[in-house]
């Protein structure tokens, strides 16, 4: 793509650079600002230079919030003893839209993945396991996405906590095997979680 500005190439590049869009769609999108009204540039990168500054993650349950401890977590009236465990806050924006579940939750901010990089140690999963020790935690639910990894991430949670005084389950799978949790319906999803099953039952029927 040949450019006759700099200052255009610049913009374009920076836009390319989200997941999902290429030079082209950089171009159109840059060039659609561009016949905006100034302020309109001015209120999305003020937006996202806020976020970046701003953003917090929960010190209970590393969710993205705009406080120390989110408004899920100090809402006195969320089942503390109950807590689901997800890979990050799109997983708790789906569960919250059911309107069905009344716990709390443990974001893990991704889930195992080896050919990633991603190992334990890159995952909020000792402080889980602290939670669980001090006995604040009378049942976890398991509610990552059915994929490999979710299932291996799963599993090595379950080790960590062997002997540990929990009750843990799994969302009951009406959900599509690598279907991720924030494509499934909120009804469908809802209802897996009433649903739920023991986690020891799942590992034998896979
Ligand atoms: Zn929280």
């Amino acid at each position: 793509m040949e450019f006759s500005s700099k200052l255009l190439e610049n913009a374009v590049y920076e836009m390319s650079q989200l997941p999902g869009i290429g030079k082209r769609t950089a171009l159109r999108l840059v060039l659609h600002l561009l016949r905006q009204p100034e302020a309109q540039t001015e209120h999305l990168t003020l937006a996202l230079g806020q976020l970046r500054k701003e953003i917090k993650f929960c010190k209970k349950c590393h969710s993205i919030s705009d406080v120390e401890i989110c408004d899920i977590c100090s809402n006195p009236s969320r089942e503390k003893e109950l807590v689901c465990v997800v890979e990050d806050i799109r997983d708790v924006m789906a569960i919250e839209s059911t309107g069905q579940y009344r716990g709390l939750y443990h974001v893990l901010g991704g889930k195992i993945s080896p050919l990633d990089g991603i190992g334990p140690q890159d995952l909020k999963i000792s402080s889980l396991v602290e939670k669980v020790k001090s006995g604040e935690i009378k049942e976890l639910i398991f509610a990552l996405s059915a994929t490999m990894e979710g299932d291996t991430t799963n599993f090595y949670i379950y080790r960590q906590l062997e002997g540990l005084e929990v009750k843990i389950s799994t969302i009951a799978r009406g959900i599509g095997v690598n279907d991720e949790l924030e494509y499934a319906d909120e009804v469908t999803l809802g209802r897996s979680i009433m649903n739920r099953i023991p986690f020891e039952n799942a590992l034998k029927n896979s």
